[in-house]
């Protein structure tokens, strides 16, 4: 596998991208490695659409543009066109965050089916996805993952959300998965989406849930999950990630006073990663897995335990996956590669997308070496070109 993939190849990465593409990302990603500048650029935007300021053009023609498929389902088209000639599928996400009304959450579930009614007659649309808070409030959540015999009426309009959603998968018979979010909510979220599970994965894997691997106790919960599918009979979806909500998961903690979930190191995180991809395939007849990384070396060690197992990279059990914007080196060169592989696009009004944005901004930011690395492939490809057109004009 290892001579197969190259992740440095940068004409692959980089095919469907014009010169001027090239140019604005990078200068994208230079300036989001300017740590001080995104920590304002942030507080700056969330307080200026507070009071009107009007700034969306500005968001929309940069971060947006970059990170984002478009405002409507329908604006995401010509991207979803674009990856469908490099063999790269899409994830269209509708990424609206901090609602809580009842009557958004209700158009949310509208909005989701009509999300899997799109993905079920697009050929290059993998799966539908949703975030639970999409469809209920987090203190809700909160509240049912902290008590187990938690009732309200509030939280059964949440289980009539989940059943209404894998309902609508399963006549469509569409893949959705469902999204991870702050520990402190996931214990409900994750029962509910095991639910789905024991109700529609019965012979083809249609619901799969998030496992966050910076969580300590992840590599434990995803055993706990597949022991109940392997005893109920039912197939175990799992996208594995190691978590957008670090930051957020150690300040609660420490403003709290306990121990913060995320692993204390990313050694540690990288460590459970592994463990969690190694388990995977450990049950290949039990578990399809979507492996939803940046990182070269998991998607390696994932790739080769893939071809291990099913002696192919394209099997439908097994899918990698990055955002957009992110990682085209991974993406396009495991697509050549052979493997199943998606691209996670959001999309919703600037504003309602915001949150997602900032979150990308300060993982670009934060995690040592992505930007490096995305502006040293960029520079690598820039300059490539560069000498292709001298060496033509010659
Ligand atoms: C398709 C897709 C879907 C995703 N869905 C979700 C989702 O539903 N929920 C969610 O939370 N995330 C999700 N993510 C993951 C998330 O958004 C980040 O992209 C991901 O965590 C970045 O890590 P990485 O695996 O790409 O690799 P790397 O760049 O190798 O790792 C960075 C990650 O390591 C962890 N880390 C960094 N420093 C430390 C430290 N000091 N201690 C402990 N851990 C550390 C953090 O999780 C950090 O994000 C998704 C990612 C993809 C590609």
């Amino acid at each position: 596998m290892n001579e197969k993939v190259d992740f440095r190849n940068t004409e692959v990465a980089f095919a469907s991208k014009t010169n001027a593409e090239l140019l604005k990302a990078r200068f994208l990603f230079e300036l989001l490695r300017n740590k001080p500048l995104v920590a304002f650029g942030n507080s700056f935007v969330q307080w200026a659409l507070h009071i009107g300021l009007p700034i969306e053009w500005l968001i929309k023609s940069t971060v947006f543009k970059h990170f984002c498929g478009g405002v409507t389902l329908d604006s995401c088209k010509p991207l979803v066109a674009r990856l469908e000639e490099s063999g790269v599928s899409a994830i269209l996400d509708y990424s609206v965050e901090g609602q809580d009304s009842e009557s958004q959450f209700d158009q949310n579930v509208q909005l989701i089916q009509e999300e899997i009614n799109n993905a079920s007659k697009s050929k290059n649309i993998a799966f539908a996805v949703f975030k639970p808070t999409s469809i209920g409030r987090i203190e809700v959540f909160e509240a049912a993952s902290t008590d187990p015999t938690f009732a309200s009426l509030e939280f059964e309009a949440i289980k009539g959300r989940y059943k209404a959603i894998g309902q609508t998968a399963a006549a469509l018979s569409q893949p959705i998965m469902i999204d991870a979010e702050e520990s402190w909510m996931q214990t409900s979220a994750d029962a509910l989406a095991l639910d789905l599970m024991r109700e529609y994965n019965i012979n083809n894997v249609l619901i799969y849930n998030t496992f966050q691997m910076y969580l300590s106790d992840r590599l434990q919960k995803l055993k706990d999950c597949a022991r109940s599918a392997e005893e109920e009979g039912f197939k175990l979806g799992a996208k594995l990630v190691r978590g957008a909500y670090m930051e957020k998961e150690r300040e609660r903690a420490r403003k709290l006073g306990y121990t913060s979930p995320v692993c204390p190191t990313k050694e540690a995180t990288d460590t459970l990663f592994d463990q969690a991809v190694a388990f995977v395939f450990e049950n290949p007849e039990s578990i399809a897995v979507f492996v939803g990384t940046h990182n070269e070396q998991s998607t390696l060690k994932a790739a080769n335990l893939a071809i291990e197992k099913y002696t192919t990279l394209d099997h439908a059990n097994v899918w990698f996956g990055q955002l957009q914007g992110m990682s085209d080196q991974i993406t396009y060169n495991m697509a050549s590669a052979g493997a199943r592989v998606a691209k996670l696009i959001p999309y919703g009004p600037v504003k309602e997308v915001l949150p997602y944005l900032i979150r990308r901004a300060e993982e670009n930011t934060s995690i040592a070496g992505q930007t490096g690395r995305e502006l040293s492939l960029l520079r690598k490809e820039m300059s490539r070109r560069k000498h292709q057109t001298t060496a033509q004009s010659k």
